[in-house]
């Protein structure tokens, strides 16, 4: 008898109580945890060494797991972004990390989707991270044209915030970007543009045609390093950049599917979207292409971004990898908000997060 009021009081009575006081409650509980939100610095917690992680890890393709390219480097405290797709922005926010740890950002190319969150993350570094100083954007030549148009484009927005929240918030010094167009030596496999701190960043060219010029990254902190390929058909001197890197961040798109969705826009008579589907091809590495550079160059772990379809589909992701696992086993496929962590002087890859 004893007992069944123990369950009573257990199941019945406390949800009970819990549920009847539940706005009460939230009102004690929510402070708190925003409190906790907006003192959390995460890359304070993280030990010394350099991380990577995909703040969008999808193409241009509409979709509702994977945001637009985008990579984050930590090191040193600072981050470092390659390329601001489509909600670059705001899934550095969600992974955690401070705003005011941005330090620069790298563009690899102008293709809508490597460029199309950059005034937000402009912003959202000027206003979060309360920076007094506009934030260095590096690229390779026709970076000033984008940058600077994006600056005019958010001009407005930022003389409002200005008004609105006074200089201590939104210093109009710290608004906007400056554009720094990569000094390329185009007779050399690679060229450091980026030396600071014990952080180097050397840029190496693509073939990414049209899309030209069209540079890849290869960033090194204290004995680790790390490749990030841009858009690209398959390369040799990237894989050359590539040699015993410990992790190829390196896109991909599927040609199987990309034929299958060009053979059904037809069929559906929409010409335009079954020509660019077709089109897109000659411009992008496969993935088993990716697995044979990492293997080829000697690479520790290759990581996938830029995954073209996106693979909202759940089982497309056995098709994507197909003959990637006979060719490289250490793979995986990205997912926004994954984070991978490199430590210091040492050989060890860890996964810090696997998603948002
Ligand atoms: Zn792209
Ligand atoms: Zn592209």
């Amino acid at each position: 008898m004893k007992k069944k009021y123990i369950l009573i009081i257990l199941f019945v009575l406390i949800p009970t109580m819990l549920w009847i006081n539940r706005l009460a409650i939230l009102e004690i509980v929510l402070p708190q945890a925003m409190e906790a939100r907006f003192s959390n610095d995460y890359i304070e917690s993280l030990q010394d060494g350099l991380h990577l992680g995909l703040c969008g890890s999808g193409g241009p393709m509409p979709s509702s797991t994977r945001s637009g390219p985008c990579v984050v480097a930590i090191a040193g405290n600072k981050s470092f972004i390659f390329d601001a797709g489509t909600n670059g922005a705001r899934n550095f926010g969600l992974m955690g990390l401070n705003y005011s740890s941005i330090e620069a950002v790298f563009i690899t190319h102008f293709h809508s989707d490597h460029i199309d969150g950059l005034g937000e993350l402009s912003l959202f570094r000027w206003i979060g991270g309360q920076k007094r100083e506009p934030l260095n954007v590096y690229g390779p030549e026709g970076i000033d044209q984008v940058v600077n148009g994006f600056n005019v484009a958010y001009e407005l927005d930022s003389r409002y915030r200005n008004l609105h929240h006074g200089d201590d918030v939104a210093d109009l010094n710290g608004y906007g970007m400056i554009p720094i167009t990569l000094d390329m030596d185009e007779k050399i496999a690679s060229t450091i543009v980026f030396n600071d701190d014990g952080v180097k960043v050397e840029a190496f060219s693509v073939n990414h045609a049209p899309a030209s010029p069209a540079v890849g990254y290869k960033i090194s902190y204290k004995g680790r390093s790390t490749v990030i390929s841009s858009d690209t058909s398959k390369n040799k001197n990237l894989e050359r950049n590539s040699e015993d890197v410990d992790l190829l961040i390196h896109s991909g798109l599927s040609p199987k599917l990309l034929k299958m969705m060009s053979t059904a826009a037809l069929q559906a008579g929409n010409n335009a979207q079954a020509k660019i589907f077709h089109d897109v091809l000659d411009y992008h590495t496969y993935p088993f292409q990716a697995a044979e550079i990492a293997r080829d160059a000697g690479v520790k772990h290759l990581l996938f971004y830029h995954i073209v379809p996106p693979l909202d589909v759940p089982g497309l992701e056995t098709l994507w990898t197909s003959k990637v696992k006979g060719i490289f086993k250490n793979y995986t496929i990205g997912k926004d908000g994954m984070l991978f962590s490199l430590p210091a002087n040492s050989d060890s890859i860890d996964t810090l997060k696997d998603s948002l």
